[in-house]
């Protein structure tokens, strides 16, 4: 026993998998068939962190979500079940085949309704939003994109999720390369400047979970 956090070895994350994940079929279809994608399949998240961030959309009663790197759209689909009826994801990805392959999945699930898919760089999709008059109307975003981007899509965030609304970022830990203060490699670099700033920002509430490959919680505050 220790006052932090428990290092999970294969057996124990096996178990936990055993424990306590509920994959909807349709999820898991979407998982194999993403697989069949080869190494490009990292860039999906693991089962237990889209079961945790529809526990986060249920748990805060989110009905208006808005994600950056949408890929084959694993994420997408399990928010999009913990939706309410009337919820609607506003999802973006530079990529029409990947996404393709998801909209094939939300079809079969019955939410595609719920998705509104825009194809470009986020960082002009989510400019656009604004210009639409969408700032303060997000309830929770996900980024998980290009890792050189984030800043950008975090600052965006910011005015796009309503105060009190959560962003959630992944790949924070970046393979435990984050601890690594040499290395030349510019993802890394991109998400410890990101991290660095977050830990002091004043503009939100902020938790670091080690779940997947690391996953940031920050809720903006109400007054920054
Ligand atoms: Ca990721």
């Amino acid at each position: 026993m220790s006052n932090r956090t428990i290092a999970v070895n294969d057996a124990l994350y096996d178990y936990i998998i055993e424990q306590s994940l509920r994959e909807p079929s349709v999820l898991q279809e979407l998982r194999m068939a993403t697989a069949e994608l080869g190494d490009i399949k990292r860039m999906q998240i693991a089962p237990e962190q889209g079961q945790f961030m529809a526990m986060l959309v249920r748990l805060t009663g989110a009905s208006r979500l808005l994600e950056v790197g949408t890929f084959t759209g694993y994420s997408t689909l399990a928010c999009a079940l913990a939706l309410p009826e009337h919820g609607a994801i506003t999802a973006c990805d530079i990529s029409e085949a990947w996404t393709r392959l998801g909209q094939h999945y939300w079809q079969k699930a019955g939410v595609h309704n719920k998705i509104h898919l825009r194809l470009g760089p986020a960082a002009e999709t989510l400019e656009a939003l604004l210009a639409e008059g969408q700032a303060n109307r997000f309830d929770m975003m996900f980024i998980d994109a290009d890792k050189g981007g984030y800043d950008t899509y975090y600052e965006l965030g910011l005015q796009l999720v309503r105060p009190g609304g959560l962003i959630l970022i992944d790949n924070v830990l970046w393979g435990g390369d984050v601890v690594d203060a040499n290395s030349p490699d510019k993802d890394t670099q991109a998400i410890q400047r990101l991290n660095a700033k977050l830990a002091n920002d004043p503009r939100i509430t902020l938790s670091l979970l080690p779940i997947g490959d690391g996953l940031t919680l920050a809720r903006r505050n109400d007054n920054p």
